[in-house]
């Protein structure tokens, strides 16, 4: 007899089915690469700037990976989240800054060794070359970038300022493919190598192109957002409500975030990640966000009728991660916002339970809404009230058994502040919940 899969045993699939393609995007890519540089026709001088040749070709390589994972495309961000891209493309920052120092240095050696001057005294012999003196400039540039995304520099950085110093990797883009054209060599041998390698990068741009400007403008244009109403929530958390055209088509989901701008009340370069606190219903969608900073603590200034540029929906903190029936959902503090859309997310079929953490009842803001919400899906809800001490470990694995005994056997979401968020996956860890049934959301993108 034939059983149809249940959805969120396939949905799970599409997560793998993501990084099964990435695996073999590298592991193919990689072929190619190692097959281009053994080509014997492609030029030697000496052992030195073969291996700088070497280490430059993959330095190309893995900045064009770069570009796709910051493209946020897609199909990749609803399957992998952005926060698990994100750390990605973090560790392949690293890895290029290293090539960066890497390449040129060997380069240097070798044609100091065969220009028989110093290391130091060839630089400048070099950089009389254009092309390399663009990308000596390019590697300067890519030192700043990781210089300032040392953890230790990040954290003495404003969020603007970080972000504008990013902003030089289109830079380094422009940098580095004049530099190949003019110097690269391995896969100058023919021209499929050719085709091919243009062909990478016309992917990688392109997809960064389409990704970061391309759509969002496309959906904006499309959706024309306007503040519908500013509500508040407490003392320092404001809901703002947006409507606009056709949002259906924007296929938003609970547990999603945007980064929205408001025009002509925030500056231009500002923009925020704020996620959905109400499940999408293809009319409007709304954030709901606590006064951390000037901008969030200015939401509720914002007059109705602001137009809005809203980048997204990002993330794959959906029910699309579901692998089990059951769900558990854990929210802490203002990390109750993508929670309290899942729990109206009429796709999280089966058992639900909403944990949620706050030190005071007075604290716990849309706690009206999730009440109510309980009580129309038959949904367990427990307040963790009290503060957390030696005695009093809310998330602690005996006390996660006792509130829900049977959360082993379902899928977990937790979203809250970073320290109860690692509470809970550890206690996670230690009561065996596999992996794939473990969601967190991080408020958390840049570092
Ligand atoms: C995926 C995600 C979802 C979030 N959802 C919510 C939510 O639903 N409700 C809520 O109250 N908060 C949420 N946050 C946190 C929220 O984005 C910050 O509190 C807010 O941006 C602070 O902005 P500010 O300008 O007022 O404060 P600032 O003082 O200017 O910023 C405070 C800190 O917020 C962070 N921040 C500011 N802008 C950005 C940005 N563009 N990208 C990444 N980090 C930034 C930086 O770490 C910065 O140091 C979320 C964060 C992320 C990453």
């Amino acid at each position: 007899m034939l059983t149809a899969t249940p959805p969120h045993v396939r949905r799970s699939g599409q997560a793998r089915a993501a990084y099964v393609l990435i695996w073999v995007f590298l592991l193919l890519n990689l072929v190619i690469i190692e097959l281009m540089l053994a080509n014997p026709k492609t030029p030697a001088h000496n052992t030195l700037t073969t291996v700088g040749r070497v280490l430059g070709l993959h330095l190309a390589f893995v900045l064009a990976l770069q570009l796709l994972l910051i493209a946020r495309l897609p199909f990749l961000d609803r399957r992998l989240g952005m926060d698990r891209l994100t750390s990605w493309h973090r560790w392949t920052g690293f890895t290029i800054f290293w090539l960066v120092l890497l390449h040129p240095t060997f380069v240097l050696l070798g044609y100091s060794q065969l220009d028989k001057i110093s290391f130091f005294g060839e630089i400048p012999n070099l950089a009389k070359q254009m092309p390399v003196l663009l990308g000596m400039i390019a590697a300067g540039l890519v030192a700043i970038i990781a210089v300032t995304s040392v953890r230790a520099a990040r954290k003495r950085l404003s969020y603007e300022a970080w972000h504008f110093i990013h902003l030089l990797v289109y830079a380094v883009i422009v940098l580095a493919v004049i530099h190949q054209v003019y110097e690269g060599s391995a896969f100058k041998t023919n021209d499929l190598t050719q085709i091919y390698w243009w062909g990478l990068w016309a992917f990688a741009i392109g997809a960064l192109l389409t990704g970061r400007f391309l759509v969002p403008l496309v959906r904006n244009v499309r959706h024309r957002l306007r503040v519908a109403a500013v509500v508040a929530e407490s003392d320092d958390v404001v809901s703002v409500h947006v409507t606009g055209r056709d949002l259906h088509k924007l296929q938003a989901r609970a547990g999603q975030f945007f980064l929205w701008r408001f025009l002509g009340y925030n500056r231009w370069w500002q923009v925020n990640p704020w996620s959905l606190s109400a499940a999408p219903d293809g009319h409007s969608l709304r954030l709901t966000a606590k006064a951390i900073g000037t901008t969030s603590a200015g939401l509720r200034e914002l007059p109705v009728g602001t137009r809005v540029f809203a980048e997204g929906p990002y993330g794959a903190f959906t029910a699309l991660g579901r692998t089990r029936q059951d769900t558990v959902l854990i929210a802490g503090g203002i990390g109750v916002t993508p929670i309290r859309a899942l729990f109206e997310d009429n796709t999280l079929t089966g058992d639900l339970v909403l944990l949620y953490r706050v030190r005071t009842p007075a604290e716990a803001v849309l706690l009206g809404e999730l009440r109510n919400l309980a009580q129309l899906r038959g949904a367990r809800l427990h307040l963790l009230t009290g503060r957390t001490s030696e005695g009093h470990q809310p998330f602690s694995p005996e006390n996660l058994r006792g509130l829900v005994p049977d959360i082993t056997e379902r899928d977990v979401y937790v979203c809250g502040p970073a320290a109860m968020t690692d509470a809970v996956l550890r206690s996670l860890r230690t009561l065996r919940v596999p992996a794939r049934q473990r969601h967190a959301e991080v408020f958390r993108l840049a570092s």
